[in-house]
């Protein structure tokens, strides 16, 4: 084996910040620290900085200016969306319609309404996590006031379709919210085109390559949501609270890059995630997870039967691959992943699940380390399993 390197390869769990996003930042976190809602310059600094950042967000989503709001990133946006519309419109009904493979940060809001007196339908997902735009029709009710269904699953990499379930949503004049936290810089949204249908947007900067703990909702002019954060009479007195200014500026840098990059980074990507792809593939045992081409062009989720995902994140750890598992102990819970189970995926074979996200500083070397690594690793951990015997290996 060649000499071990560090190669981090979980960019759906977050990303680096880039230079030019910290640069950009850098003032508002010295000299420039007024407060924006202050009148002297140095708030109106603060303030100018704020709004350009807006422009910025604007520019990258298609989208009005007073049509994007900042947050405190993506679980502020999602429970914003979810609960906002919710106690916005319960006069008109009490069901909401979403999937059983959104991020916690939807699903946890719409259990928390459960509690509330709503009533919830999650969508049936094919094996691949495909929502069908049909089932989202035959799911509507006349007390349906949302329909929440991602933009890109987050562990497996399916892409859904928005813009179909979107119009269906449109035709029965019911809100429309999608997480969109996985697919910034890398599927170009187009709020007045493509996405018009949808009317609110999560968006969270650390998965674009900016801060953490700052991110946006895009809320369509006219839409019928209560505010979540009450206090001050920031974000046109819809969300409360003093601006992370330097947070705000990087965010805005953050998603400016990553729009006039997507096509660079995306053809990048598949070419690195194909290769990785195939030679994963060789190990036996193991088949990938999420749709096979509508997925995002950095994630590759796999299953190796026999193993458990811990173990060989934690070894993989030890030769300095960063990547992530859907397996029980890793998330803090007995059940694996909620999306493995919700695709069918039996509990044996969704503890032995591995995803890998690749990013912008991953390079043709990283995925020959991996190749070199991980085969070995597999094959280590299947020796000393009891349940594994050679000849029961499905070879491809
Ligand atoms: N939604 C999705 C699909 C995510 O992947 C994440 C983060 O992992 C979130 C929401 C939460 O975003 P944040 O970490 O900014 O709160």
């Amino acid at each position: 084996m060649g000499e071990k390197r560090f190669v981090y390869m979980d960019h759906a769990a977050t990303t680096f910040t880039k230079p030019e996003v910290f640069e950009a930042m850098l003032p508002f976190l010295k000299d420039r620290f007024g407060n924006p809602s202050s009148l002297y310059s140095i708030g109106g600094e603060g303030k100018e900085a704020v709004e350009a950042a807006r422009e910025q967000l604007a520019k990258a989503l298609g989208a009005n200016l007073e049509e994007v709001y900042f947050t405190s990133g993506g679980t502020e946006s999602d429970n914003w969306a979810i609960k906002g519309t919710a106690f916005a419109r319960q006069k008109k009904g009490k069901h909401i319609i979403t999937t059983p493979i959104e991020h916690h940060a939807v699903l946890y809001p719409c259990k928390y309404l459960e509690t509330q007196g709503f009533e919830v339908t999650y969508l049936p997902v094919d094996k691949h996590g495909l929502i069908d735009p049909a089932e989202v029709e035959a799911a509507i009710r006349k007390d349906t006031i949302l329909i929440s269904v991602m933009y890109a699953n987050n562990e497996i990499g399916t892409i859904e379709p928005i813009p179909e379930i979107g119009e269906v949503a449109r035709e029965h004049e019911i809100p429309f919210h999608t997480d969109a936290v996985q697919v910034i810089g890398k599927i170009p949204l187009e709020m007045k085109k493509k996405d018009s249908d949808v009317d609110m947007l999560s968006l969270s900067s650390h998965k674009f390559y900016g801060p953490k703990g700052v991110g946006a909702l895009y809320i369509r002019e006219g839409t019928e949501i209560d505010n979540y954060m009450h206090g001050g009479g920031q974000e046109q007195k819809r969300r409360a609270g003093t601006e992370n200014v330097a947070g705000i500026v990087g965010l805005g840098k953050a998603i400016e890059l990553a729009a006039e990059n997507l096509e660079n980074h995306n053809e990048k990507m598949k070419k690195m995630r194909d290769s990785l792809l195939a030679g994963v593939l060789e190990i036996p045992s193991c088949r990938l997870n999420g749709h096979p081409e509508k997925r995002l062009a950095d994630n590759l989720n796999f299953s190796f039967e026999y193993i458990e995902g811990e173990s060989l994140l934690l070894m993989l750890d030890q030769m300095g691959i960063c990547c992530s598992t859907g397996s029980a102990c890793s998330s803090g819970s007995l059940e694996p992943s909620h999306v493995l189970r919700a695709i069918g995926l039996p509990p044996e074979i969704a503890q032995g699940s591995l995803r890998l996200t690749l990013g912008d500083e991953n390079s043709e070397e990283d995925i020959d380390y991996v190749l070199e690594v991980l085969p070995e690793t597999v094959k280590k951990l299947r020796a000393i399993s009891p349940f594994y015997k050679p000849e029961n290996a499905c070879e491809k």
